[in-house]
């Protein structure tokens, strides 16, 4: 990971531009530890959606507010990696 030293990344207008990484989001099956849970498509329609996801081992399904797997962002910090 390179160092980035954020004193020279460009601000204009009111746009706060933070250094970040891509990370991939996954949730482990509850059931039998080894597969993971994947999203099926089906949501029920309440606000927020309700998400039905299914173990890619065991076939086990639980509903989870947050979709898995799903790509999210951490801050990196003055160039250095959160821990
Ligand atoms: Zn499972």
């Amino acid at each position: 990971m390179p160092v980035i030293d954020i004193s020279k990344l460009k601000h204009k207008d009111d746009e706060i531009r933070t250094p970040a990484r891509v990370v991939l989001v996954e949730k482990s099956c509850p059931k039998c530890g080894l597969g993971r849970m994947n999203f099926t498509g089906r949501a029920k329609p309440v606000t927020p959606p309700i998400l039905e996801h299914i173990c890619d081992k065991c076939k086990h399904k639980e509903e989870y507010r947050q979709q898995y797997p799903r790509v999210d962002f951490e801050r990196v910090e003055n160039g250095k990696e959160e821990v």
